[in-house]
């Protein structure tokens, strides 16, 4: 029965719950049998790739042809990355657990916007909890608490924020800013640190990049030269931050040496562990992040190495008061009180305004498989990274770039015979793209380029690092003709 009396049949059926019921039901098989066919590696590609123009042509031409919903959905899956194809080891995506992906479905259909109570009440109250938790296993005390935020980049960025509001000797929020501020970072920081102090109005200069050691660390011998340099150029050094992991190799910075520097030159300590700061909820490789107690803040992504589908990050501060400075505004019609501690209008302390119930997928995961499901996740794919770097290490064709501490490998295809190691490389790399049947990606380190992997599938096994590794050298030996 459809109560809309005089409304137009077009909203009515937009509306239709038996509609819902209907095509959601179809949905459902149609992704559960997807992942079947998957897992028994029905499925020959991780990714059925297709140039850019092939792409638009195909939709541009979809848009045009009536079909439905339902039509689209299956159009999507078959045009689109299988991240939970075992033979998928490009980005350090997560493979999420399935309910996370039915925690999205309610998010989306209540459409709670989050950033106040009353349209949040449910993930405003999650928020608290799942922080607090997230809080006490980095071995923060009880003032600690944070916040959830559209991805990692967002999450950088506010902490920066909160750093400015803390450490600038203006009040740069009100009045602009009076010094050049700055921040000090490893060269290998992701690109999301640099964006974020430009957006800042640093500039350039107000980005100090220190190098790495051979393990792609931070070489904190640097930092009380690099530190002096800046003083001598009038720069006001704000924030020093460690990577844990970064990008590329996936390397942990010293976090405790950083963090002592930290507190011996009053500078706030950001921890980058979007990817790797998940070690925390596993008892093997939580020593990878020694001295992670020592920082101000931590973003954590769930949707890396915690299974959670994107986006949902949380921002973790040693002081909870202190995140509830980042963005002081009034905004009467949201909130009486501007300046109050109000954990439960989570908006008052996110870039965003309306949010969708991200925590939701975090807190659904943990009530169905509890909080074990983390750790089994993060020691299972190093545990195989571990693995796959030892297969690479007995074969004479392939040169790994650096012991891997987490889940992302590099290494190149080498050939005495081959001059050109790079390009031998980059055109292997395209080629295992057009095929399909693996996915990887491919970085620069140095001068050097390098294949690069990521394990992020539990359903990855040896049989599949060889796979991958026979069907490079297979492709190297077409490309010599
Ligand atoms: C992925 C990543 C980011 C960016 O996070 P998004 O969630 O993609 O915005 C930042 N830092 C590190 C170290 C990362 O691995």
């Amino acid at each position: 029965m459809n109560q809309l009396e005089s409304t137009s049949q077009v909203l009515q059926d937009a509306f239709d719950p038996d509609r819902f019921r209907s095509v959601g039901r179809q949905l459902i098989d149609l992704l559960s049998h997807h992942f079947e066919e998957t897992y028994a590696r029905k499925k020959p590609q991780a990714i059925p790739y297709q140039s850019p123009e092939e792409a638009l042509a195909f939709w541009k031409k979809d848009f045009r042809t009536k079909t439905s919903a339902l039509n689209v959905f299956e159009e999507v899956l078959a045009r689109s990355i299988n991240v939970h194809h075992p033979r998928n080891m490009g980005h350090q995506v997560t493979v999420p657990a399935l309910i996370g992906g039915l925690a999205g479905l309610v998010s989306d259909v209540l459409s709670n916007g989050t950033g106040v109570f009353e349209v949040g009440m449910a993930s405003n109250a999650m928020e608290r909890i799942i922080t607090s938790l997230v809080a006490t296993t980095i071995g923060f005390d009880e003032q600690a608490n944070g916040l959830f935020t559209s991805g990692g980049t967002l999450a950088n960025l506010t902490a920066l924020l909160a750093a400015r509001q803390a450490k600038a000797p203006s009040k740069v929020w009100d009045v602009g800013h009076q010094e050049k501020l700055a921040i000090i970072v490893s060269e290998e920081a992701h690109y999301c640190i640099d964006r974020a102090a430009r957006i800042m109005g640093f500039g350039k200069e107000g980005i100090i990049k220190v190098p790495v050691d051979e393990q792609f660390k931070i070489r904190t011998d640097l930092l009380e030269k690099h530190l002096a340099n800046a003083k001598a150029q009038d720069l006001h050094v704000i924030a020093l931050v460690g990577c844990a992991s970064s990008t590329a190799t996936g390397a942990y910075d010293d976090l405790a040496a950083l963090g002592q520097f930290c507190q011996k030159h009053n500078l706030w300590f950001h921890v980058d562990g979007a990817h790797g700061g998940a070690v925390v909820f596993s008892k093997k490789h939580q020593p990878l992040v020694k001295g992670i107690e020592l920082a101000d803040t931590v973003v954590i992504d769930f949707h890396k190495m915690l299974l959670t589908p994107a986006l949902s990050t949380a921002l973790i501060f040693s002081d909870g008061a202190l995140a509830y400075q980042t963005f002081q505004q009034r905004a009467q019609y949201l909130w009486d009180a501007a300046q109050e501690e109000e954990w439960y209008n989570s908006g008052k302390r996110t870039f965003e305004c309306t949010k969708f119930m991200m925590v939701l997928k975090v807190y659904a995961l943990i009530k169905e498989f509890g909080l074990e499901v983390f750790e089994e996740n993060i020691d299972c794919l190093y545990a195989k990274t571990q693995a796959f770097a030892k297969l690479i290490q007995n074969r004479s064709s392939f040169r790994l770039a650096v012991e891997p501490e987490a889940n992302i490998l590099n290494f190149q295809y080498v050939d005495v015979a081959n001059e050109n190691i790079n390009q031998l490389n980059s055109q292997i790399r395209q080629q295992l793209l057009e095929e399909g049947k693996f996915y990887i990606v491919q970085t620069m380190l140095g001068d050097q380029r390098y294949l690069r992997t990521t394990i992020m599938n539990p359903h990855t096994t040896e049989l599949d690092f060889m796979g991958l590794l026979d069907e490079i050298e297979q492709i190297a030996l077409k490309l010599k003709g």
